[in-house]
């Protein structure tokens, strides 16, 4: 069955969607509502499974209709242009969030946040994820961003990963399968939605874990404006250097298009002051790029995802 108008989109794929259980739609949905910068235009076809089976029987029906789907954490690190997206965005996030432990291995799926299996592990004395203590993606978002700070990455703790492709069928990588660079993962060129992950931990002391997370949560805050609305670090850091420190000496603070602006706090973090458009934060990364270019002569790559239609 393809699919290829709107009207189609509606009424096959929809009604094909509706009998998963599982599985829940939403037309029209403005993705701003589900990224951390609160902008996006709309989703055509939101579907949020609470399952594996569901999110499996939605990539199976959404690929068999000829729609390649777009996959969606907690969206953030994420600019979704302001155009929105025509077609079908999967969101796995907290619907889909069971955390099981096994001694030093959890074994956690894709939607849940990294935020909560951080208190588990601490709480149960696991220590190994302590780096990612403020980082507000999933599972599944971070081990395809490979996401890190504090000289510790997803790659480092991630053991396989079950990966569901265009027939909706799961298969396990091992971490031997996987290579996970900065901000780079070979998951991420595959294309297909991280399902669910084993993590492994080492036998820590339940407070000194929680200090730890504590202490990394205050070293955050102190830098970065983890109250304004934000993707986190636009820019990649350049080999030698760090994308703060040239935009900072590049005399970028405080520029603003629109209601984007580029952080005071910390030059590496565009925050939506309320209001901006994606179009917004979009020209002044640009603008800061050149900048920093025409400064520096480092052209700087940027870290986070840009998607959907202008
Ligand atoms: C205040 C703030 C601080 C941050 N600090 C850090 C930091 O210190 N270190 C760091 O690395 N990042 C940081 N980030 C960025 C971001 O939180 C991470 O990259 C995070 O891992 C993204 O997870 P997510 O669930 O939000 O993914 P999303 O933003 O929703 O998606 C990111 C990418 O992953 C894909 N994706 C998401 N879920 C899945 C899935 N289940 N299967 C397949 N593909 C999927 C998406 O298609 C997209 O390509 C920060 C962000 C903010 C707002």
């Amino acid at each position: 069955m393809a699919i290829h108008s709107g009207i189609d989109l509606k009424h096959c794929l929809k009604h094909c969607l509706v009998r998963i259980p599982g599985l829940e739609l939403r037309e029209n949905e403005p993705l701003s509502r589900h990224t951390s910068f609160g902008i996006g235009g709309p989703a055509d076809l939101l579907v949020i499974p609470s399952t594996p089976a569901a999110l499996c029987a939605a990539l199976a029906a959404t690929y068999d209709a000829g729609i390649s789907p777009v996959l969606l954490g907690n969206g953030t690190n994420l600019i979704v242009r302001d155009g929105g997206i025509r077609g079908v965005v999967v969101r796995i996030a907290d619907e889909m969030a069971e955390i099981r432990f096994d001694g030093t291995r959890a074994t956690v799926e894709a939607g849940a946040s990294l935020a909560s299996v951080c208190l588990q592990c601490a709480r149960r004395g696991l220590s190994g994820l302590e780096f990612a203590a403020g980082i507000p993606g999933t599972i599944g978002g971070a081990l395809i961003m490979n996401a890190g700070a504090y000289g510790g990455e997803m790659g480092d703790i991630a053991e396989w990963v079950e990966v569901a492709g265009t027939d909706g069928e799961i298969r396990r990588l091992e971490h031997a399968d996987l290579s996970f660079g900065y901000r780079q993962t070979t998951l991420r060129m595959l294309g297909e939605a991280v399902v669910r992950a084993g993590l492994g931990l080492r036998e820590g002391d339940p407070a000194e874990i929680h200090a730890r997370l504590c202490d990394t949560m205050a070293m955050r805050c102190a830098k970065q404006p983890v109250s304004s609305p934000s993707a986190g670090s636009i820019f990649k850091r350049p080999e030698g250097d760090y994308a703060g420190r040239l935009l900072e000496s590049a005399g970028a603070k405080g520029l603003c298009v629109g209601r984007a602006a580029v952080s005071r706090k910390h030059a590496n973090f565009v925050v939506n002051l309320g209001g901006a458009s994606a179009s917004d934060v979009i020209r002044l990364i640009e603008a800061t790029r050149e900048l920093v270019y025409e400064r520096s002569g480092v052209w700087l790559e940027p870290e986070v995802c840009v998607i959907g239609e202008d």
